[in-house]
């Protein structure tokens, strides 16, 4: 248990409130737990025994801890009731006149030296702390939904708020169990701010028509190694929860076209197909079974006979390449060939496009081709950057435009991105082994390919390529 921050108080008895307070609790620390709603309250402990139950019933807790944990959560159904916190953790409705004005009162009724925090996920740390007394003390704590799971906390500074405090936050975050990550507040800060392309290449590649949801997301499941495809995580999260992070990003970028929300998206929200919790989205839930994605093997008199395989690899007269972000119509117009595009590949499952110019046995010698190297094979349209290319590439671009403007340091941004989305690698570790330089050849060309701002490549990529290069 933190020492110093012995007595911890919750605002909002909501999801993330409920979840905060458990944490807190199973630490060690005495709990006060206040909501404007008693039923909420009320709510909340409940959830919080229920899980505890279930925790109990597994044996990783005895039944004694999850009693004395419970004891240790007090409803407090007046704010004056938090005089004698020492942190505060604010996680009520993501409006700013509210937590404005919940802050402003906890400023007069707690001690100078309590910390005041919020777990605001989309709100200045700046604008809340604006006109309360000591901001110093104001700062962000981001927890992950469901907080007693998911290990990262975002520690989130204010342009007011010390080192001190950042540093305090961090140390009981870290005595929590949890893994805490230091960023200023801007948008989205780290997560929510670097993960926007995983949601909107996804998107985009599906109202482009290019494959199939189910393909999109094996795509980038079982090739580029996510836990989850995008648009099911997109219904896991909620169609309007998703949509509203993402308008709620881009209006705070000034209508940065880096961050254009979907239309395909803002039809779902508008028709209510929300995702799981409405039982249905871009999917039917439960999840129905997915069809048999993957390309049924090709008969081997099809197969190329002649394989040279250097950079290129020539099976017969067809040239297969991995993508640089150029469609294959394009490549094969400039090799006067059947080209055949390949996608970035960290699972068992390998992407192909092809010409739409190409004799189907071009396609089908590439498919045999990754086949005998035991890939499962799934085949899009011909798309620039095919789909785990240009998805890693956006993520590392975003990565880095973070780290340029100071919002976290590269260990910090890949560690959130590994905690608190889960992604099997951090976006700058990943585009630095593939190479600044390919990534910034990808972005170029797809910046040519659609004239749009949005593959506009960052002022930091550039630097490190041209950095790569002296090394080289
Ligand atoms: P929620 O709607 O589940 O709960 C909000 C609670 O706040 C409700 O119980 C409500 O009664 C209470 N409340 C409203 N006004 C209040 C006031 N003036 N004083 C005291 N309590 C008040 O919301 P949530 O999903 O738990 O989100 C809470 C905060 O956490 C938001 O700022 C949100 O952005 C942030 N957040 C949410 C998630 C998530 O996945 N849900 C993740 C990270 C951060």
């Amino acid at each position: 248990m933190t020492k110093t921050l012995h007595r911890v108080a919750v605002i909002g008895g909501g999801t993330m409130g409920a979840g905060i307070a458990e944490v807190a609790a199973s630490a060690g620390h005495s709990v006060l737990l206040y909501d404007i709603s008693a039923e909420a309250i009320t709510r909340a402990i409940e959830g919080i025994r229920q899980r505890l139950d279930v925790r109990v019933g597994r044996g990783k807790i005895s039944a004694e801890q999850a009693i004395e944990l419970l004891a240790r959560i007090v409803p407090a159904t007046e704010l004056n009731q938090l005089a004698d916190a020492q942190l505060v953790i604010e996680a009520a409705s993501e409006r700013l006149e509210i937590k404005k004005a919940l802050f402003s009162q906890l400023a007069e009724i707690c001690l100078p030296s309590t910390l005041l925090t919020s777990n605001t996920s989309s709100i200045s740390i700046t604008a809340i702390a604006a006109g309360v007394k000591h901001p110093e003390r104001v700062a962000g704590l981001h927890f992950f939904n469901p907080a007693p799971v998911m290990k990262l906390v975002e520690v989130v500074s204010g342009l007011a708020t010390s080192t001190e405090v950042v540093e305090l936050l961090f140390q009981c975050v870290i005595a929590w169990g949890k893994q805490p990550v230091r960023c200023r507040s801007t948008p989205g800060f780290i997560v929510n701010r670097v993960a926007r392309p995983y949601y909107a290449e996804a998107w985009r590649a599906l109202e482009e028509q290019v494959a199939s949801a189910e393909v999109i997301d094996a795509a980038l499941r079982d090739g580029g190694g996510f836990p989850m495809g995008p648009l099911a995580l997109t219904d896991l999260i909620g169609q309007d929860v998703n949509f509203a992070v993402t308008c709620s990003v881009f209006n705070a970028f000034w209508q940065d076209r880096r961050f254009l929300p979907s239309l395909l998206q803002q039809e779902l929200a508008l028709a209510g197909r929300l995702g799981k919790k409405r039982g249905h989205g871009v999917y039917c839930w439960p999840a129905e079974v997915s069809p048999e994605l993957a390309v049924a093997a090709v008969a081997p008199e099809n197969a190329a006979k002649n394989i040279k395989r250097d950079v290129v690899t020539e099976l017969d007269d067809v040239l297969l390449l991995e993508t640089t972000g150029e469609t294959a119509l394009a490549l094969s117009v400039q090799h006067q060939r059947p080209v055949v595009l390949y996608d970035h590949a960290v699972g068992d499952t390998v992407v192909l496009a092809s010409a739409p110019t190409n004799p189907a046995s071009a396609t089908d010698k590439a498919v045999y081709y990754f086949q005998q190297q035991g890939k499962k094979v799934l085949r899009i349209a011909d798309y620039p950057g095919l789909l785990v290319w240009r998805t890693v590439a956006m993520l590392a671009n975003e990565a880095l435009d973070a780290l340029q403007k100071g919002v976290a340091s590269a260990e910090d941004i890949d560690i959130a991105m590994r905690l608190g989305v889960n992604y099997p690698h951090g976006p700058l570790a990943w585009g630095e082994s593939l190479g600044w330089g390919r990534v910034l050849r990808l972005l170029e060309n797809l910046q040519q390919h659609y004239g749009e701002e949005r593959y506009r490549p960052s002022a930091l990529l550039r630097q490190k390529v041209l950095m790569e290069m002296r090394h080289e």
